[in-house]
């Protein structure tokens, strides 16, 4: 029962919710700039965010620019094109990407930098009120206060974080998610899976973050059937919204462990989706947590129905597309990389550079 927990974010959830709280979005100021990729044009977020600024008199740029695996340049493009227009806060709509370059494309709105990677910390004053609506329902950036961003030059994937970066308020509405593709659908389901799974293994987990992660688990375990058909209802994709969203409160108090470390290299070197990445790891990575700590492994697999870690890698196989044949010399730089990676000294278990390897190559290797 010892803990600490917080959590800053405001959550309205439920269908259109967007555009039955313009009081409250009129409050954030008069200029905003949406920061967003492609797809919000088309699932119906940015037809309701435009619906809810013509009701409250809100300007607004629309920056639609953000690229999957945002890099330093791409958010300091958007951070000139907030600059320029004067915006006084930020909404964000569409999937981890553009929420997290949102958080950094808020702090550049007053000031570039010319390295983004130092701007965890931020203070904040520094960095303009947001305001966040995801699309997918994977990795929970709407209650985060992390922001990873693609770094070219230590050619992985970094965490940029600070509590000025957790938005001032979400909207959970399942009804941009009906046009997504399956495998998308699938691949956030399992990031949030393994969101809430690694929070149960950090070592900073307690009684508040274990309830939120075992709930998530357990939605996402009561929708997965549907969601593997390609056959979800409307109710299905409200749950595992909502059921992401309570994996990032866990994740945003307790980090995340090797397997984000590892799989930032699989979508690094190999273009693996985030939440593919993770989920080719995550049945490997468990089998090491579950043989070392038994009771707590046994527990975190439980809340996902299922027996062992074993039974984890058959459900999730089948969903993950053909396998990463990768050679050794690759592993062991992947490994090495992330044993450097704070995420490693999160975790109950403790895990060398061996162990990762191991679990490199039993998930992807040759
Ligand atoms: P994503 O990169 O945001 O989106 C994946 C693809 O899905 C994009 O092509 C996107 O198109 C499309 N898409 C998004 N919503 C859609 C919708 N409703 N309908 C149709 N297509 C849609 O993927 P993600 O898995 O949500 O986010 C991954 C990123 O988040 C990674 O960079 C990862 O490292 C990061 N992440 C952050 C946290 C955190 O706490 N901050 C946690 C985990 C992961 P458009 O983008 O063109 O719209
Ligand atoms: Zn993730």
């Amino acid at each position: 029962m010892n803990f600490n927990y917080y959590m800053p974010v405001r959550i309205f959830c439920g269908r259109d919710c967007l555009v039955k709280n313009v009081d409250y979005i009129s409050s954030f100021g008069k200029r905003a700039i949406v920061v967003t990729g492609k797809s919000s044009a088309k699932n119906g977020a940015l037809a309701d965010i435009a619906s809810a600024f013509e009701k409250a008199g809100i300007k607004y740029c629309v920056f639609d620019r953000v690229m999957p695996n945002p890099t330093a340049e791409n958010v300091r493009e958007g951070g000139s094109a907030a600059r320029r227009f004067g915006a006084d806060f930020v909404v964000a709509a569409g999937g981890g990407s553009p929420m997290d370059a949102a958080k950094v494309i808020a702090r550049l709105a007053k000031g570039d930098a010319e390295d983004v990677f130092s701007l965890g910390g931020a203070a904040a004053e520094d960095v303009l009120p947001m305001i966040h609506i995801p699309t997918t329902a994977g990795t929970g950036s709407e209650v985060t206060p992390y922001a990873i961003l693609t770094d070219r030059v230590q050619e992985t994937k970094r965490n940029v974080s600070s509590p000025a970066f957790f938005p001032r308020a979400a909207f959970l509405d399942g009804k941009y998610l009906r046009g997504i593709p399956h495998d998308t659908a699938v691949y956030t389901a399992i990031d949030a899976v393994s969101h809430a799974m690694e929070g149960m293994l950090s070592v900073r987990a307690g009684a508040l973050s274990d309830t939120l992660a075992k709930e998530s688990l357990h939605m996402i375990s009561s929708e997965f059937s549907s969601l593997t058909a390609d056959a979800l209802t409307d109710e299905g994709r409200d749950r595992l919204l909502y059921a992401a969203a309570l994996a990032g409160m866990v994740i945003a108090n307790t980090g995340t462990c090797a397997v984000h470390s590892m799989g930032y290299s699989l979508t690094y070197e190999h273009g693996a989706p985030h939440g593919r990445a993770n989920g080719l790891l995550l049945p490997d990575f468990l089998a090491v947590c579950e043989e070392r700590s038994p009771e707590r492994g046994g527990q975190i697999l439980g809340a996902f129905g299922c027996k062992n870690a074993f039974g984890l890698k058959e459900l999730f196989r089948p969903l993950l597309g053909g396998r990463e044949q990768i050679g050794d010399d690759l592993l062991r730089k992947y490994a090495k990389r992330a044993a450097a990676n704070k995420n490693i000294s999160n975790c109950i278990v403790r895990f060398d550079e061996e162990d990762l390897f191991r679990v490199l190559k039993s998930a992807v290797g040759k």
